[in-house]
């Protein structure tokens, strides 16, 4: 197939390929200066192994140097910039790689292999590549490793394919076309962002970079510029959101929508969103399918508030008859983890389907509602609690600022929900949070402890990571809430 970089360099030669609002590059000029990265990494003998990593921000020199690996035929393996030394040393171990690319600014003393910054790059003398490679479906474009919600982070392998049938889906859902103009607010190194710049190759389309999120400039962005989509995670929506009631302002007449995902979202934030005439589109999906499989559209996002809307065209979705897990065939599904082939053939039914570790609901229309992740859920008494579902009923409790509710083992129940809290007030009783459950909620599903907590454990994505609540509990490292 081929090469998609020099393919847009003759379709839409003169068109912006990437911009982070100072700097912009066309279709032409990318595929010139992707070709000249490619031979100077040649010259300093950086591509001698297949895999390649980058550590970076999301900046064009980024973009550029990610190009240019795909454009000499070899694969990126995306570091995550927020990861610790140690963690970055895991992956670049456990993907094999001997050498870095990093932009300039990042630190990169600790890392254990051959590191080159962006700029020794762009000061290499060229060194023609025997040939620029075409893009072969089969091959592995990126390697990127999951949000390590759960446990240590997989390197989910991700190939031309995969990414090419997950931009072809959204397209045919979202409508989207090469006027469309996305900006990418969301790290590079995640299926997320990294998707915003596959598809705006895919569909020779505008990519609007942002280095980090910062509300007031998004805002402003997406006020002043003909920006038509967004991608955004749950708090981002929300902060958006927070500043859009505040000033009342409208953001620019080309822009369509807001593609979330990446986690669950409480009904009373896509309700303010609904009369704040905010246009999002609620998506479901992981880096294992190379982001949204399931996504609403347009015109079904305000009937199904809370959905994650339906299978994507060619993704086809059932629940597992005893315990609900969404289980998936699709042509964006990864062909497995880096170097854990039995750990991914785990996640394989007998008869091949793909099993998310996720539970959830189909409506009679056939839309997805995703309950939680099937190792959160609390089973007590026989009955099934999802902690999302417990955290929702909270959202707007004024006795707290954040709560996060987790299951643990006990004698009566099997299981009991119990909650860490971040308490707006010192007097804060027990029995206040307690009561505050039992007039929104099942009183199975209402906390039986609430632990008091400062700071939530989350990932480099911002999730919440259940699993270290649950350990601080084993060792007892908190104070309960009397
Ligand atoms: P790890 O696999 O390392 O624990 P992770 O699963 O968080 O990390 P990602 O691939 O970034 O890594 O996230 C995908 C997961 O995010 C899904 O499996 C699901 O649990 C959650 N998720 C994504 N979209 C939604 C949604 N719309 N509603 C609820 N949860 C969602
Ligand atoms: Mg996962």
């Amino acid at each position: 197939m081929d090469n998609w970089i020099k393919k847009q360099a003759t379709l839409a030669g003169s068109r912006t390929a990437i911009t982070d609002g100072k700097q912009s590059l066309t279709f032409a000029q990318l595929a010139k200066r992707s070709d000249q990265l490619a031979n100077k990494l040649n010259d300093l003998s950086a591509l001698n192994n297949q895999r390649v990593a980058i550590l970076t921000n999301n900046s064009v020199a980024g973009y550029l140097i990610a190009m240019a690996v795909l454009n000499s035929g070899h694969t990126i393996i995306w570091l995550n910039r927020r990861l610790s030394a140690t963690e970055l040393n895991y992956q670049l171990a456990d993907s094999q790689v001997d050498v870095c690319l990093y932009e300039d600014r990042l630190n990169v003393s600790e890392l254990k292999c051959r590191t080159i910054s962006f700029s020794e790059v762009n000061f290499a003398s060229e060194k023609a590549l025997p040939k620029h490679l075409e893009f072969d479906l089969e091959t592995a474009a990126s390697v990127m490793y999951t949000s390590g919600t759960t446990g240590r982070p997989k390197g989910v392998i991700q190939t031309f394919g995969n990414h090419f049938n997950s931009a072809m889906a959204s397209a045919l859902n979202l409508g989207v076309t090469s006027a469309d103009e996305w900006i990418c607010t969301v790290p590079i190194f995640h299926i997320s962002g990294f998707s915003i710049m596959m598809r705006g190759l895919i569909y020779g389309m505008t990519v609007r970079l942002v280095s980090n999120f910062d509300e007031e400039e998004i805002h402003q962005i997406l006020v002043k510029e003909p920006i038509t989509m967004i991608s955004v995670v749950p708090y981002m929506l929300k902060k958006l959101l927070a500043i859009k009631q505040k000033t009342g302002d409208t953001y620019n007449e080309k822009f369509r929508g807001m593609l979330l995902g990446g986690g669950p979202i409480d009904q009373e934030t896509l309700q303010q969103c609904e009369k704040m005439q905010l246009p999002v589109v609620q998506s479901y999906g992981m880096t294992e399918t190379c982001s949204q499989i399931v996504a609403l559209s347009f015109s079904d996002a305000q009937r199904h508030i809370g959905s994650s809307g339906k299978p994507l065209f060619l993704t086809q979705l059932r629940l597992d008859e005893k315990t609900s897990e969404i289980q998936l065939k699709t042509p964006a599904l990864s062909p497995g983890y880096l170097g854990q082939p039995e750990k991914y053939a785990t996640k394989i039914t007998v008869d091949g389907w793909f099993k998310t570790g996720d539970v959830g609901r189909l409506d009679a229309e056939g839309f997805l509602y995703v309950d939680g992740r099937s190792d959160d859920m609390i089973i007590s008494g026989g009955e099934n609690i999802f902690p999302d579902e417990v955290q929702a009923a909270y959202a707007q409790c004024p006795f707290v600022s954040d709560i996060a509710v987790v299951g643990v083992a006990d004698d009566k129940w099997q299981q009991k929900p119990v909650a860490f809290v971040i308490p707006n007030e010192q007097t804060l009783l027990a029995k206040d949070l307690s009561d505050y459950g039992r007039q929104r909620l099942a009183h199975y599903k209402v906390p039986k402890n609430f632990y008091l907590i400062n700071e939530f454990p989350h990932n480099a994505s911002g999730k919440l990571q259940r699993f270290k609540l649950r350990e601080m509990l084993d060792k007892n490292e908190v104070n309960e809430l009397q």
